[in-house]
């Protein structure tokens, strides 16, 4: 692995270096000491420290909410004790020994992380490339690689590694064997994000994603599903499913209720954008919602069916076994 020590440092060097000082013999022979600061790391390695800081402050505050028990009504899974002290290890492991360098191989090879910086439009608009990329090759690499229907594979791939957390605990997002993680999150980030042209070599660009990324990831594993305060409660999980005419009723009464147009539209995006259900049902049942579940556009899963809510019969054998584990 490369050493801090090794990598090409960023930026100009400061202008006194390498300028003969006439004026002091002593200081002209000395040796110019020229001390690296963030900024002059490499891109990848800054994107990486910025990932870590975000990754393990909020994974720290989903700890201290399961500690402290706090927004019980959210926590719509749980474990009996913490696992944070068992996760971490494997999780660093994973993000120093293969994201970190496989960042930095994409930086030397010029894939990533180089270039001026993004025109806004050209920033704007690889948002959503990046986000529809990360689902094609997460899709397809959790779908056709980590479910496969093959034992061998399934021995050699250790997918059963990650599902035995069973997405309680936020750092269990990155608590994978190695080959999963490569395949689960260090190909997602890198792969369209070459594909989109390297994110180009500005900072800020670059922090957005992998910040996001962090966040989005810690969310859909915390257990928590902040969209229950904003659905109607016939909707929530463990609630007592509703008859087609009785859902009905009770939407029109919600309606009568309502407030005001706004307030009704930001109580719909707020339930609809926190949706936290798709990856946890994921973990429950290994057939349904291979893409992220939080921040991804779900379309493969809607496209090939198998998005966690599409059919009656995989919704209420969701619905009866998410009842049964809230008992
Ligand atoms: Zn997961
Ligand atoms: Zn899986």
């Amino acid at each position: 692995m490369a050493t801090f020590a090794s990598l090409p440092l960023r930026g100009a060097l400061p202008p006194d270096l390498g300028v003969q000082n006439h004026t002091s013999p002593a200081a002209a022979t000395a040796t110019p000491s020229f001390k690296p600061t963030f900024a002059s790391l490499p891109l990848s390695v800054q994107t990486w420290a910025v990932q870590m800081v975000v990754f393990h402050a909020v994974g720290l505050l989903f700890e201290l909410m399961d500690r402290l028990h706090l927004f019980p009504s959210t926590k719509v899974r749980r474990t009996r004790k913490s696992q944070y002290t068992h996760l971490l290890p494997t999780v660093l492991r994973n993000q120093i020994l293969l994201l970190l360098p496989s960042m930095y191989a994409c930086e030397l090879a010029g894939l990533a992380f180089v270039g001026g910086s993004l025109h806004p439009l050209r920033f704007l608009a690889n948002l959503p490339l990046m986000a529809l990329g990360h689902e094609i090759v997460q899709y397809c690499g959790h779908r056709y690689l980590l479910h496969a229907p093959s034992v061998w594979l399934m021995q050699l791939l250790r997918h059963s590694v990650h599902h035995s957390t069973r997405a309680s605990s936020a750092i269990s997002a990155c608590y994978m064997s190695a080959v999963d993680f490569f395949i689960e999150i260090v190909c997602p980030y890198l792969l369209p994000l070459a594909a989109v042209g390297g994110g180009g070599g500005g900072a800020a660009f670059h922090f957005l994603v992998a910040g996001a990324g962090a966040v989005g990831g810690l969310y859909e594993h915390s257990g928590y599903d902040f969209a229950t305060l904003f659905r109607p409660a016939f909707e929530n999980v463990g609630e007592k499913p509703l008859s087609p005419a009785e859902k009905e009723a009770a939407y029109k009464q919600i309606e009568e209720e309502e407030r005001g147009p706004i307030r009704k539209f930001v109580t719909a995006w707020l339930a609809d954008f926190l949706d936290n259900r798709a990856h946890l049902e994921h973990h429950t049942r290994g057939y349904v919602s291979f893409s992220d579940g939080f921040g991804s556009p779900g379309i493969l899963d809607t496209l090939l069916r198998t998005r966690w809510d599409l059919s009656e019969r995989r919704r209420a054998d969701v619905e009866r076994e998410w009842a049964r584990q809230r008992q």
